[in-house]
Parts: structure tokens; sequence; C-alpha cells
């Protein structure tokens, strides 16, 4: 019988390695930038086109190649950085195996330029799906260029499988960003589509930061800085009042490339731990320096989380390196144990304003004046009084409705020192049915055959989200003008994002637009939404759809409905009047779907007689 093994093709091979070196654009474009930089340049440009799709084009002024040097660096493992196994332990930065530039090459057409310095002539080599196309004398400046087009032009399944440009985009940006924050004095710039995303000159740490981040950055920056024999730490870390609803701006780099860390992420929350509220997030731009040889790499060159040995330690000292900051820069209570710590109140401080309480209350509103009805009741819960199918009470099964006995406590004011468990019970007037709110929480109510208990945040959601998703299937909805446009500034990658929903935003009723370099103006809210919330809103908006963005269409409005829902949402703890409390259960019962929130939770429990004598049995 025949031998049957048989080496692999070599392009068969790179397409192999490449399905793990090269994902989507982005990988291509961290791949190309940091051959640049370890090519010494000191200018480096990324063109995109279609976010990386049609062209991923990186320009260096750095060493530049031989022609031979040029023809091998296409090779499978041929690299000019490493000559021994043992090198991959001791070089510097990770990961090197010469495999990136195979693996690019058999999945797009590919063109390189290069001249070196003391060459008269540069050359232009072609090369598509791994074949040598051709190779010319060219006449060009010191440094390399990198074109790579039409990438998986030859393997149609992966194009298919890359997202709409915005998610794309947002990917390169990411990279990008990676990259530029660990060398500020290397200039980057950034073309997209032929406009000019980032220009990054020269500069410090801290301004590279803030060029890439928004001048609004800049104030709320506190430098850290610390030596000890396993790890160096510096960088930034932002002040507690300024930290994110969402987990946005936090970075570690280890020895000059961007890892992920859970475990020191942990640390650093926690030294913010009691200056920031609950679901916050500060900011943070940390660099460690650490010996190699204490790095537990698993080689991968696309490798983003790295082990290392002495993780304990590091932790404690990033922890107090964090907590120091913060004391130093004076934004953290210092603890005096002479003083008699139960006088001890402190002065308000204006750098550190206490957070809001949790509960919101109208003092102007009277749950039993309806002026307008139809219209939006509420600043509060933010949805308008949309009525129900008449009687939808007559929707469950009837036995005699029985009252419940008058001795309940009364109504009382709606006070924001009041324990959120309070339970309150409204009888609306000229209308024999009591509505109770359980611990701020559940709204109970009585049915002709018994209780009808509803879970207060999830039915508004439920709400919402049917209101919210059929504003965006129709037509545009009308906004509130405000008197003075807010304005906000959002990161590069979320601010594409954001760029793609602003249709859709429309639709619900904001009045939304660019305003140039990643800000964007909000001159009108739909009807109910607060002025003090867009901010917030439309962060937590871009931080809920960067995963689900790319989708089909239809789960794209979905995704978008439920996440508006959620953001506007009564939350559980919050008060309502009687009204309120009606308008949910009349709402609710006209949704499509009333019983549950649009996560799959319960929305509602009927309690029939039959359950109750059970109960009580
Ligand atoms: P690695 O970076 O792991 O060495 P690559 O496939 O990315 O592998 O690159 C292969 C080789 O090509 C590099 O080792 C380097 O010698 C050369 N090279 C790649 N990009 C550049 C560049 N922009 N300027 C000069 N040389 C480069
Ligand atoms: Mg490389």
């Amino acid at each position: 019988m025949a031998d049957i093994i048989r080496l692999l093709p070599d392009h068969v091979a790179n397409q192999i390695a490449a399905g793990e070196v090269v994902q989507r654009p982005a990988s291509v474009v961290k791949e190309l930038l940091e051959n640049a930089i370890d090519a010494g340049a000191s200018v480096i440009q990324l063109v995109l086109k279609d976010a990386g799709r049609t062209l991923i084009q990186v320009t260096d002024n750095g060493t530049g190649m031989s022609e031979t040097d040029a023809r091998l660096s296409f090779e499978r493992h041929a690299t000019s950085k490493i000559g021994s196994a043992e090198d991959l332990f001791s070089i510097h930065t990770l990961g090197f195996r010469g495999e990136a530039l195979a693996s690019i090459a058999s999945v797009a057409q590919v063109e390189v330029r290069t001249r070196r310095q003391s060459d008269e002539l540069g050359i232009a080599i072609l090369i598509e799906g791994s074949r040598f196309i051709s190779q010319t004398p060219v006449n060009i400046a010191p440094g390399t260029t990198f074109a790579i087009k039409n990438l998986f032009f030859n393997i149609p399944a992966r194009r298919n499988f890359l997202k709409n440009d915005a998610v794309e985009m947002r990917h390169c940006i990411e990279e990008f960003e990676r990259v530029v924050l660990v060398h500020p004095q290397i200039e980057f710039s950034l073309e997209h589509n032929g406009k000019v995303v980032f220009h990054l000159p020269v500069s410090s740490l801290r301004h590279r930061v803030v060029n890439v981040f928004g001048a609004a950055l800049h104030p709320r920056l506190v430098p850290i800085e610390q030596e000890s024999d396993i790890v160096s730490v510096s960088g930034f870390i932002g002040k507690p009042e300024f930290a994110r609803k969402t987990r946005g701006e936090q970075y570690f780099f280890v020895n000059d490339r961007y890892v992920k860390m859970p475990y020191l992420a942990h640390a650093v929350e926690s030294a913010y731990q009691e200056l920031i509220p609950e679901k916050s997030y500060p900011s943070y731009f940390i660099y460690l320096q650490v010996d190699p040889a204490s790095l537990d790499v698993n080689i991968h060159p696309t490798k983003t989380e790295v082990k290392m040995i002495d993780e304990g330690h590091i932790y404690a000292i990033l922890k107090a390196t964090v907590r120091k900051s913060l004391g130093e820069f004076n934004l953290m209570p210092s603890l005096d144990f002479d003083r008699e710590a139960i006088f001890d109140i402190p002065e308000p401080d204006p750098d550190n304003p206490p957070s809001q309480p949790a509960i919101r209350v109208n003092p102007e509103y009277n749950p039993f004046t309806n002026p307008n009805p139809g219209q939006t009741t509420s600043p509060m819960t933010g949805f308008s009084g949309r009525t129900s199918p008449a009687g939808w009470e007559k929707l469950f099964p009837s036995r005699d409705f029985e009252r419940l006995p008058n001795d309940l406590p009364p109504a009382g004011d709606l006070l924001p020192s009041e324990p959120v468990v309070e339970n309150k019970v409204y009888f609306s007037e000229g209308s024999e049915k009591p509505f109770v709110q359980l611990m701020g929480r559940y709204l109970l109510t009585t049915l002709r055959n018994g209780l009808l208990l509803v879970d207060q945040q999830r039915a508004h959601e439920r709400i919402l989200y049917e209101r919210f998703l059929s504003q965006l299937q129709g037509s545009q909805s009308s906004s509130q003008q405000l008197l003075f446009p807010l304005t906000f500034y959002f990161q590069p990658s979320d601010a594409e994002l954001l760029k793609s929903l602003m249709p859709e935003l429309r639709k619900i009723g904001f009045d939304i637009e660019s305003a140039g370099q990643n800000n964007f103006a909000v001159n009108g809210l739909p009807a109910g939404f607060r002025e003090n919330d867009a901010g917030e809103l439309l962060e937590q908006l871009v931080s809920d759809l960067r995963q689900s963005q790319g989708a089909n269409p239809e789960s794209h409005l979905i995704e978008m409905a439920a996440a508006l829902a959620r953001n506007q949402a009564v939350r559980n703890g919050t008060l309502l009047s009687a009204e309120e409390i009606k308008n949910i259960f009349d709402s609710l019962f006209a949704c499509n779907v009333p019983h549950v929130s649009p996560d799959g939770r319960l929305t509602l429990k009927m309690l029939t007689a039959d359950d109750l004598d059970k109960l009580l049995k």
C-alpha cells in the first residue's frame, strides 16, 4: 500500500496559520504597526478604506529592507528578530514567530514598497494569496509601505464573516489606540476613507492619552509612579468623580504591549472602593515593566493575555500605588484615628461631591391630577399614559371582586428620606381598585378573581421596549427641543458606533448630529427624557451595542430597543404614585407580550382565589 502522509503545501500551511493570526482587518493593523515600530520608525501612517476591507496601508520611515529581505519576509518563520528558541524568552516584545506577513499574504493581495537609506532605489513586490506576482524597482523615500488589499479575497467564508464597517472600524481603531498609547515618541496618523481620524504628534505620554481620548480627560488624570524590585509601575489613573458607567478607558501595558489583565484590573478597582458608586468604573492607563523572564508567555502572536509569576505581589503593589496616588491628590478622605469619628462630619468637598440619592421624587407632582391625559405624565418614569384596551381586568377569569379591608395604612407623601421598603397603598379616586407598591418594587392590584403582582422594573422595560421598537420600525418621532444643545465627546471607536446609530436615534426623537472630531450635539430629546441623563444614556447605549452590533438589521433594532428600555425603565426602589402604578398596569396590558420582560423574565403573576386557597392550606 502506498504511503499516505503528505506535507501540506506552504500556501495551505500559511492559510491555516492565518486563521489564528488574521481574524479581521484589525489583526492586520496590529501586525503592520508593530513591524513598523520594530523597524525603528519615527513617523507611521495608517490608511484604511472601508474599515480595512478594501485597503490597509501602513507607511513608515524605518530601516527598510534589502531586496532579499523583502522577498524573504513573506516566508513562514522568516524573522530578523529571533535566532534561537531561547530568544523567545529573553526578548522584550512578545510573540515573534515571523508568521504575520506570511499569514497575511496568504489571504490578501499584498504590495510592499521598501527602501533602505543606503540604497539608491527601492523595490516593489506584489504577492497574491501567497503567490509571487511581480517585483519592480521603485523610486521612493527610505522606509516601508505595506498595502494589504481585499483581505480574504480568496476565502469568501471569512470575508462574509466580517461585521459591518462600523464594527470592523472600531476594532481597527482599538488596535491603533493600543499601539499609539505605548509610543508617544512616534508620530502617528490614521486616515479612513480619505478623512483624518487621528493625527498624533510626538508628545509626552499624558498628552498622547489626551490626544487620543479628548481634552476633557486632561484635568481628570492623576499620575501614578512606583519602582520596586519586581515591577515598575507608571501611568495615569482617573479621578474617582469621573468614573464611568461603563468599562471604557481601562488599559494595561506590560513591557510596552497592551494586555488584558483581569486580575490586576481587580486590584485597581478595589483601590477605588468606597470612592466611586457601585457599577461605575475608573479610567486608567497603567504601564508595567517586569523582567521578561518573569512572564509566563504562551508564545502566540495575537496573545493579549499574559501571566506573571509574581502576580500576587504585583497585585498588592499596584493597589497600594493607586491608593497612594488617590490619597496624595486629595481624592480620598484621609483616616485620622485621633479624632472622635462620631463627631467627624466631613466638610463638603467640591472635588468629590456626594453621590445622588437613589430615590428621585418630583415634589411638584400630584398623582391625582393629570392635566393632559395621554401625554407624558411623569418625568420620573418617562412614559406616556397610553391607554390600554378598555378593561384589561376582564381578560382574567371573573368571580366576585373582593375589596381589600379598609384599615390599611393611608397613602403618605413621597419624601426622599423615606425608606425604600415602605409599602404604599393608594385608592384612586372614583375607583374601587387599590394600587399597592410593595418594597418599592412589586406592584399589586386586585382582580375579580384574585391578585395581580407585577415587577415594576421588568414591566416598565417591556412597555418601553415595545414602544421603542415600534418607533424604530416606524417613521421619525418628534422631539422636545432643548434651549441649549448638549455636546458630548466620545472616544473615536465609540464615536464611529454612535454615528452609525444616529438615524435610529432620530427615529426615537433624539435630535442628534455630529459636531466634528468625535463630538456630538444633541439639540432635542424624545418627550419625557431627562436632559441630565442624556449623556449617560448615549454612553450606555454604545456600550450595550458594542457586542451585538453587526448582527442582522432586525436583531440590531431589537437590541437597541432593549438597551434603551433598560436604560429608561424605572428602577426597583423608586417609589411610584398611584397614577404611575396605574399607568404601568394599563400600558403593560396594551403590550403584545405583557408577561415577560425583553430579557425573558416574568413581569407578572396572577394569584387566583384557588392559588390563595392553596397558600393558606
Ligand atoms: P516578525 O515581526 O515576527 O519578525 P513578520 O512576519 O511580522 O514577523 O515580519 C517578518 C520580517 O519582515 C521581520 O522580522 C522584519 O525583518 C521584516 N519586516 C516586516 N515589516 C517591516 C518593516 N515595516 N520595515 C522593515 N522590516 C520589516
Ligand atoms: Mg511582526
